[in-house]
This record gives structure tokens, C-alpha cells and sequence, in this order.
């Protein structure tokens, strides 16, 4: 289990990878090649999204059987409620488990599509903390359970001046406590741009007794637009000097992506100067800006990298 693999060595730094499945066959192909070459560098473990309301619930299964056992790499599924009765969760919980992965991230999930507030499916659960229950209660200790942490809070929590009340950010962190104390074994956050919001956010849960490893989700920008999508979804901050950063170079692909390994190579430093040696990196099913971040922190060696990948060493241009 992924826990174990941590707590082995607790004086290594480690990281893991996500990706999310494509929607076409070509990109299945690409994605496990992609991984294949990123498995070399010995991530902890790697994860794969569940889409959004289930739409992806038998690839994602077969992904996940196939990263556990021909990829080889200790693999963790998303899991959601959206749209899921529990005898539709009971099939995929069952279904990892006969291929072997041991990990699995217990989410609500959004609202399904059209609608604005989440809806709990008739004969199914209304949120993560129920589901971490159900999967505690009929499986043991059999999986090591991962949930999810907002360092903001919830976007749902988030008001329009974009920050959550004290009251509701407290809230939000006793709701991730009830999470924790139903059995779930790991946090991993949502991404984040302002690196001290994050490590509050960790001092915070472990005010109020949270004592698991809380895991930095880290996204690499990768470019402007998405970056500004993502960010509006998730109701995420964007620092003053992050927006300074990208406005003259949003344009430019390859500038805010060498900008976007400079940025997550300053966050990842300053998280593990703070003795915090776990990484979790969004990949978006791109090895280019994670394998670059890793590398500029000399966690992986640069022959290591296929000589295949449009790499570029990141320039120092950004360098304050
Ligand atoms: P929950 O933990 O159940 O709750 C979300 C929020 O609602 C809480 O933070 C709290 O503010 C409030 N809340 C809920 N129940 C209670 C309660 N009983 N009492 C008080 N407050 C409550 N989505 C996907 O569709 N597929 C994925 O694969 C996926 N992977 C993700 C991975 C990570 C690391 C993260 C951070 C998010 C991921 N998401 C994914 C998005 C996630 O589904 C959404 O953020 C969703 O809106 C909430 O899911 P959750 O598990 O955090 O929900």
C-alpha cells in the first residue's frame, strides 16, 4: 500500500503521478507508453482520475488493472458517488481488488453534469466520508484509503470575493477530520498556487488532530488558458506575482510552460523545506513540466529522460 511505501523511508523525498484517461484509443496507447517512460523514474505510486459522474468508470478500471500489473507500478483509482449506487461501487471496489491494487481515493464527486448542487443517487452515498465508511466496513484494512483536502476550502464554501469565511474554512477542515477519523489513511490536496495557504492548511489540520501524511497537489502550468480555467473552476488564488509573471508571456507556449517548471520548483522547495518529503504531481497526462519540476529539484536524473521527449533543460530566465 501506498502508506507503507511512505512510511518505509520517511527521510526520502517521494512523488507520484496522476493521469486521467483520454478519450480516444490513440490516446490509451499514448498514455501508457507515457507512463511506462515515467515509471522509470520510481514514483511511489501512480493514479488514475475517475471521469466525472462515472463517464469513464470501465476504462478507468481497466487503466488501473493495467498500471497495477503490466506497468507495474503501485497504482491507486479514484473513486466517486456521482451517479453510483452501491452496487456499482461494490463492482469497481471488487474489480481492483481481484487485479490486485490495494489504494484507493474516495471522492463525492461533482455534481453530475447540468446540475449545480451534488444529488445523492438513490442507493448511494452523499459524500467521501460515507463512502470511506462503506469501504472500511466491507473490506477491512484491505485498501489503503486516500481523500481529498482543500487548502482554501471547498469551492462550494468559497464566496464571490473568492475566500471562505473563517467559519466555513473550519468547517470545511473538521468535515476532512470526520473523513480521516472514518478510516481514510492519506490526504492529497487540491492544487494550490500560494504555497503558504498550503502549509497553514497543513499546520491547521494538525491543530485540530489530523496526524496523516497530507500530500501537496501539485499542477505544473502548462499553458495560460488552461491554467486560468482550471484555476476558475477550483476557485484556487492566484498570486500577485504569478499573474506579473504570465501576462507578458501568455502568448508564448513554450515561455509559460519553462515559467510553469520554474514556479513548481520554487513551491516543491519551499514544501520541503518545510520537512514535508511527499509530492503529488498532476500531470495532465504530460511528462514534459512534471519530469522537469523533479529534475530542477535533482529528484530524478536528467539520462534518465527518453531522449525521445521534446526536452529542453528549464532556462534560468525566470530565476529571481
Ligand atoms: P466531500 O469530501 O464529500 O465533500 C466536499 C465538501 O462538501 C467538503 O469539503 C465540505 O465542505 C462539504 N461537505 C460534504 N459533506 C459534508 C458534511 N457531511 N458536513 C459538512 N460538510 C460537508 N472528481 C472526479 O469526478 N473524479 C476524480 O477522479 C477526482 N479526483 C480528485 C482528486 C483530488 C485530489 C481532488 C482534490 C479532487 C478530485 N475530484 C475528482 C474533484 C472532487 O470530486 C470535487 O472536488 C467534489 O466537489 C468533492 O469531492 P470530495 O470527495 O472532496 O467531497
Amino acid at each position: 500500500k501506498i502508506q507503507a511505501a511512505a512510511a518505509a523511508d520517511p527521510d526520502r523525498v517521494v512523488f507520484s503521478f496522476e493521469f486521467f484517461p483520454p478519450k480516444t484509443e490513440d490516446g490509451v496507447d499514448n498514455l501508457f507508453e507515457r507512463m511506462d517512460r515515467m515509471v522509470a523514474h520510481n514514483p511511489s505510486f501512480c493514479d488514475i482520475t475517475w471521469g466525472a459522474g462515472g463517464s469513464t468508470a470501465d476504462l478507468t478500471l481497466e487503466i488501473a488493472n493495467k498500471m497495477q500489473n503490466v506497468i507495474c507500478v503501485e497504482s491507486m483509482m479514484h473513486l466517486t458517488c456521482t451517479n453510483m449506487p452501491v452496487e456499482r461501487i461494490d463492482h469497481a471496489l471488487e474489480t481492483i481488488k481481484a487485479n490486485g491494487l490495494q489504494n484507493v481515493l474516495a471522492l463525492r464527486g461533482d455534481p453530475p453534469h447540468g446540475q449545480d448542487k451534488f444529488v445523492q443517487v438513490e442507493g448511494g452515498f452523499a459524500c467521501a466520508r460515507d463512502l470511506v465508511k462503506h469501504i472500511r466496513a466491507k473490506h477491512g484494512d484491505y485498501f489503503g484509503i486516500t481523500v481529498a483536502g482543500y487548502p482554501e476550502a471547498h469551492p462550494d464554501m468559497i464566496g464571490n470575493d473568492g475566500v471562505a469565511t473563517p467559519e466555513s474554512y473550519q468547517n470545511d477542515l473538521a468535515y476532512l477530520k470526520s473523513k480521516v477519523d472514518a478510516g481514510a489513511d492519506l490526504i492529497i490536496t487540491q492544487l494550490f498556487y500560494d504555497t503558504d495557504i498550503f502549509l497553514k492548511f497543513v499546520n491547521d489540520c494538525r491543530q485540530i488532530g489530523i496526524t496523516c501524511p497530507i500530500v501537496p497537489g501539485i499542477m505544473p502550468i502548462n499553458n495560460y488558458r488552461g491554467f486560468i480555467r482550471m484555476t476558475g473552476f477550483c476557485k484556487t488564488k492566484i498570486p500577485a506575482e504569478i499573474t506579473a509573471a504570465l501576462e507578458p508571456i501568455k502568448d508564448n507556449e513554450e515561455a509559460v510552460k519553462s515559467y510553469g517548471i520554474h514556479l513548481g520548483t520554487e513551491m516543491c522547495r519551499k514544501i520541503l523545506a518545510h520537512g514535508i518529503k511527499t509530492l503529488h504531481l498532476y500531470t495532465l497526462n504530460m511528462e514534459k513540466s512534471a519530469l522537469g519540476i523533479l529534475m530542477s529539484l535533482g529528484l530524478i536524473e536528467e539520462s534518465k529522460i527518453s531522449r525521445s521527449l521534446p526536452w529542453r533543460r528549464p532556462t534560468n530566465v525566470f530565476r529571481v
